[in-house]
Order: C-alpha cells, then structure tokens, then sequence
C-alpha cells in the first residue's frame, strides 16, 4: 500500500510560514521512487535548516549511493522551523521528506547526520513530530499509542504519533519505528544523545549504509526474526554498528564512568569505525542536489582527499579521518565534468580538511583552471593554510575572475599558543603569505584564531592584535595603498573527543568573553590601524553547552531533553540559543548526582579516567594522544605529518588495517579538455 504524501495538508499552511520554499521539495537531481516497488526505505535528517542542510556533502552521497540500489528509496528531511513546527503540531502534520512528502515515521531508517553537537536538540523535535517515540527503550513495545512515556507530550506532541504516518503496515510490521541511526563527525561521541539512538556509524558511511540496507532486507525477508532487537544485534555484530543500549554504564560515586561493557554476549566490547579506502570507487555526489532556496554553498564540491595527518591537537576532523586517502587528478576531473553538467552549478569547491595538501593540488588547479578558461565558472579552493604556495595556488584557480578576499589560519595569536596546539606557523611564515597575496591583487585578508585554548593566557590573545597591526603594514609597504584590510575571526575553543585536548580543562566563558573584550580595544586603540581591522567573533556562551554535548556521558541525555522540552531548538543560531535555558536545565536535570556543568566542561581529566567515548575506536592510540597532550603542555617537539615524514605511530593505520594513500600519479586531465557546465558559458 502506497505512503500518502502529506504536501497537501501541508501547503495550505505555507503562506504562513517565513521560508515556505524550504519545504517544497522539486530540486533539479532530487529522486522520488515508487514506495511500492522498494524494500528498504531511509530517510536521510539533517538536524539543522534547509539552507544549511542540503549542501551538506555527506547526506548527499548517502542520497545517492543508496538510490542508485535497486530496491531501495532514500529520501531527505530537514529541521522545520519554529514557526512551522507550531502551526504542524496545530494541524497534526508528521515531520515529512522534501522529495515525496512522505511520513517520516513511515520508513525502515531514519538516517540522521550530525555535523555539530548543537544539532541534538534538532534531533528530538523531528523525532517527536514524526510520532517516533524519543527513547529508543520505547519504540520496541507494541503500544505504538504509548509515544515517548517520559512526557514528549508535554510538548505539545501528537500522542497517536507514528498512526499518522500512515505506513504500509503488514502485520509482522504493527509496531514498527524507523530505526535511528546517527553518524558524521559529532557522533563519535553519542553517548550524550545514546538514549535516543538505536545505532551509530562511526566515520565513512558510504560502504555502511549498503550493509545496514543489505541486513534490513535479509531480515524483512526472513520475517523479521527477533524483532527490532534480533535486527540490531546483526547489525551490532556483522555491520559494525554501535548500539548504545547493548552496553551498560556504570559510574564511580565521585562521578567518572567506572566501566562501559556489553550487557548481553557476543557484542563487542569495543566498536570500530568504517574507512572507505579507494575514494576512486565512490565517486559521490555525481549528481548533486540543485537547491530551490538560497543555501549556504552554491557549488559543485569535489572531495579531493579524506583525512588529514597535519597533527593540529585541536581539530577533531583531522584526528577521527584518518588516513590521508587522496583521490586522482583524473578521477576529479571526471568528477567535476559530471558535476558542473548535471547541475549548472557555476562554483566548482576542491573540498577537504587541507587542500593545498593534495599531492597533485598544482596540476589539479592548472589543469581545472584551463579547462574553465572564458567560462562563467569559478574555482575555489576552501583552504586556510599559510604559506605562499596557497596564494600560488588562489591566484591559478581564480585566473581571470574575481578575488574577493583569502583566509589564512593561524589559530594561536602567539608562537607559543601556536606550538602548544601544533601549528608550525611563525609569524615570518605569516608575514610573507600575506605580502605575497597582497603583492598579488589581493586586498582582503581574513585571519582565524581560537580563543580559549589550553594553557592560553591574555598575552597569547593580545598577540593577535600585534599581528594584525603587522599584517595591515605588510600590505600597505608591498603594495603602496592605504586601502589594504585584514579581518580578524575567532572561534572559542572546545575540546572534542578522539584528540590529544580531550583531556584538556575547557576556559570558563567569562575568561573567554574577558580577553575577548581586551582583544577588541587593543584592536581599536590604534587609529593608523583600526579601521583596516575588522573584528568578529562570537562570545564564550554557546561554546560551554557545545563543550558539555562534545564530552558527555549518557546522563547528559537528561540535561537535552530538559532543555528541549523547555523549548531549545537550533541551538548553532545565535538568535534561539539560551544559555540561561541549558544552565537552568543542567542543575536541574543533574540534581542528585555527583557531577554538573562544570564537570563536564571546565575540569581537566587524568590519564586514567574512563572518557564516555573510550568504547568507540577512531584508531588513534590511547597512549599516543596522551604522550601528545604531554608535549602539548611541554612545549616538546612537534609532530610533523607523516605523509612527507616517517610514521610517527598514531595507531590508526595498524589498528584499522589501512594505510595512507597519496600521489603523485604522474597523470594530468587531457590536453584540451573543456569542462562546459550547461549553464555558465560565457
Ligand atoms: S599510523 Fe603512522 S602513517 Fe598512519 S596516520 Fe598514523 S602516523 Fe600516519
């Protein structure tokens, strides 16, 4: 039996709504299948906006990798906005996908993909409009009125929840849920969110989600053997799939975790994360999405290598994508020929954690460049790292067009700062990238740092300044005009699990927001400078409540879930977020228990104690990343990357049985090639 799109119950509510096109669906390259002649059916969630949600590269490789399979329908569902939420609730509409309109609810999966932790809450609004009961622990029963027993409907939730959906319920299937499957990069720790999952992918998803759809079929076929849980158990112990309720936690009287162990035999003790290995043979997206709204990113991106091993103790990416794994020049040209054809798209993005680091990153962007000669098309390549051959390289990839401004990221404000967080940057290094790109055309220049970091004192910070005032000068002396600008953009620094800093002592956010504002008036106090300066950075708060979700245990899930019900919603928007709501909300959700906010953000963790995610294997040596804070703390030697360096035996190679794949290949794009995108032809 047919799932019924819910689009007409829903269009009637779209004048009233701020941004109706989000919700319309009808992008060039979107799929709607016929439900009737599938078998597994996903429904892929991005917990945060349209605009923001569609470009996002991961959801749109899974979008295809599993509707290019026959027999199986992926379609995509997005956050709602508080205003349609409201009037959904009202008018009893499910949470649906933009591609059929179908109810969420319906499906096999639900597939959610989680860039930052701020998207949690995001998470339990669409599983509360979809009918599907908040607690994992509550969708196996056969109450399917019961909706989430621990008072989702206080919310104002629909208490006949999944009825709505109207699924294709044979009678083997009465009580069925999607199963709730989370991945990307701010689920390496889910323990925060474990209560609301049914299973997690750790890292690359595009060969799990083909095993978790081939064993969803197998057991639909068999007759659902051993109901949801004989299902999870396969997918726990053939597909490397992490189930949080299969393991039990117990916890120390004076609050860390004691032990984490399968509660039932036969799981494993420690669950490890999928590497996809040739990037050649997952060439995805193909055909991307071509959005109907404004988004984020308009462009084709071309992933041109996964992993990074540049050994920056603060950046989770880098540590939990490991090893480099480069795709060829030729795959990417063919790539970005496929792309640019099926989309019009008139932005190519040469995407990855560190660009100008492909081995081939010269040939890749003369040889693109040639091709998108006298075309509207543009090439970018979204890298930050300081060093002339990045100008080289921004100056080949924009021949001809347009240079709004480059970004360098120097990320400590102090050679100090830089070398605690291992960032081999001097300020020689930075000065002559900038002189280059000035002496180049360029006029803007735009410098990221982090405040916040361990051991960061208001000197590192008030160094940023001195380093402004020398970039500004640097420019003005290589090009002779006064009309050179830099922008200074800071991030505050959280510690995320699966790096060297995760044992790190988050800065409380009045030190943060303190040095901040002495940031600012040193910025301004010199008016030869000032106003060549611009200043941006977002204040300590919402970092706190980042840091709580990054390095919580499971008893954090009671904290999101208060906050949520108090009406937390899209917390990464600085016009929903409340710190005074998720403070409030941690007191009172952690009452009675030896532990709270604080402890979970400001203090710093010993060697020995249990990390909530020391369960969940990204590769990385246990003793490694320690030895790795030592000399982080130490000022000792810094690492090197060990593509251009001998291993330095970080673990995951050996651990994972992978190894780092890089060029050169010695190959080029064909003479002569022209890459016409459809649209964009000048
Ligand atoms: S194991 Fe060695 S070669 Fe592999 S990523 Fe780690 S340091 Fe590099």
């Amino acid at each position: 039996m047919p799932v019924e799109s819910v689009y007409p119950r829903l269009e009637p509510l779209l004048p009233c709504v701020r941004k109706p096109i989000a919700y319309v669906g009808g992008e060039v390259n979107s799929v709607v299948k016929d439900w009737d002649g599938t078998d597994v059916r996903w429904a892929l969630l991005y917990p945060d906006a349209y605009e923001v949600g569609l470009p996002n590269q991961g959801v749109q490789i899974l979008y295809e990798v599993l509707n290019e399979q026959d027999g199986v329908l992926a379609e995509r569902t997005y956050s709602v906005w508080p205003d349609l939420e409201a009037l959904m609730r009202e008018h009893d509409l499910p949470q649906f996908t933009v591609d059929a309109h179908r109810p969420v609810g319906a499906f096999d999966v639900l597939g959610v993909s989680f860039s930052t932790e701020l998207g949690y809450t995001n998470l339990l609004t669409a599983l509360d409009l979809a009918g599907i009961p908040l607690h994992s622990a509550d969708r196996n029963g056969a109450d399917r009125n019961g909706a989430d027993r621990n008072g989702a409907d206080r919310n104002g939730a629909d208490r006949n929840g999944a009825d709505r959906n109207g699924a294709d319920r044979d009678p083997a299937d009465g009580t069925w849920y999607p199963l709730v499957i989370a991945g990307g990069h701010a689920a390496f720790n889910p323990e925060p969110i474990a209560d609301f999952l049914d299973g997690v992918v750790l890292g690359d998803g595009e060969e799990a989600v083909l095993a978790i759809t081939a064993k969803v079929r197998d057991w639909k076929r068999a007759g659902r053997p051993g109901g949801r849980d004989g299902l999870l158990t396969t997918l726990a112990t053939e597909c490397h799939l992490y189930v949080p309720r299969f393991y039990d936690v117990s916890y120390l009287p004076d609050g860390p975790i004691a032990r984490v162990a399968p509660g039932r035999p036969g799981i494993p003790p420690v669950v490890a994360k999928h590497t996809v290995m040739d990037l050649d043979n997952w060439q995805y997206p193909s055909k991307p999405i071509v959005p109907v709204a404004e988004t984020v990113h308009e462009r084709y991106s071309v992933e041109i290598f996964r992993g990074c091993t540049r050994g920056c103790r603060f950046c989770q990416a880098g540590m939990i994508t490991r090893p480099v794994r480069e795709r060829s020049i030729t795959t990417i040209g063919a790539m970005v020929e496929k792309g640019v054809a099926a989309t019009g798209f008139q932005e190519v993005g040469l995407l990855s954690l560190s660009s100008a680091d492909h081995s081939e990153i010269n040939e890749i962007a003369k040889d693109l460049a040639d091709a998108y000669e006298d075309t509207n098309t543009g090439l970018s390549l979204p890298s930050t790292r300081v060093d002339a051959f990045n100008v080289t390289l921004a100056d080949e990839l924009s021949r001809g067009g347009r240079r709004s401004g480059l970004t360098f990221a120097p990320e400590g404000g102090s050679e100090r700062m830089r070398k605690v967080i291992n960032k081999m940057v001097t300020e020689e290094d930075l000065i002559r990238t900038v002189t280059t790109a000035y002496s180049s055309g360029w006029r803007q220049v735009k410098l990221y740092f982090m405040c916040g970091l361990p051991t960061e004192t208001d000197e590192d910070v008030l160094a940023i300044a001195g380093l402004a005032r020398k970039v500004i000068q640097a420019g003005r002396e290589a090009t002779g005009r006064r009309d050179i600008r830099c922008t200074v953009s800071i991030g505050g620094f959280v510690p995320k699990p699966h790096t060297p800093f995760q044992w790190a002592g988050q800065c409380g956010h009045e030190v943060v927001d303190a040095r901040l504002r002495k940031l600012g008036a040193a910025l301004r106090s010199d008016p030869a400078y000032g106003r060549a300066i611009g200043f941006r950075y977002h204040d300590g708060e919402p970092s706190v409540i980042e840091g709580l979700l990054s390095r919580g245990d499971r008893r954090v899930g009671q904290v999101i879930l208060a906050a949520w019900r108090d009406g937390a919603r899209f917390d990464g928007w600085s016009e929903y977020f409340s710190y005074p709501r998720w403070a409030a909300c941690a007191d009172e959700a952690l009452d009675g228990e030896p532990v709270d906010l604080a402890w979970y953000t400001t203090r710093e963790r010993d060697r020995d104690e249990v990390l909530p995610w020391d369960h969940l294997d990204a590769g990385l040596d246990h003793d490694w990343l320690w030895q790795d804070w030592q000399d982080a703390l130490s000022g000792a030697a810094e690492v090197e990357d060990c593509r251009w360096t001998p291993c330095y035996d970080c673990g995951v190679c050996p651990s994972m049985g992978t190894e780092i794949q890089t060029g050169p290949t010695g190959e080029r794009l064909p003479a002569g090639t022209r890459l016409l995108p459809v649209l964009g032809v000048s």
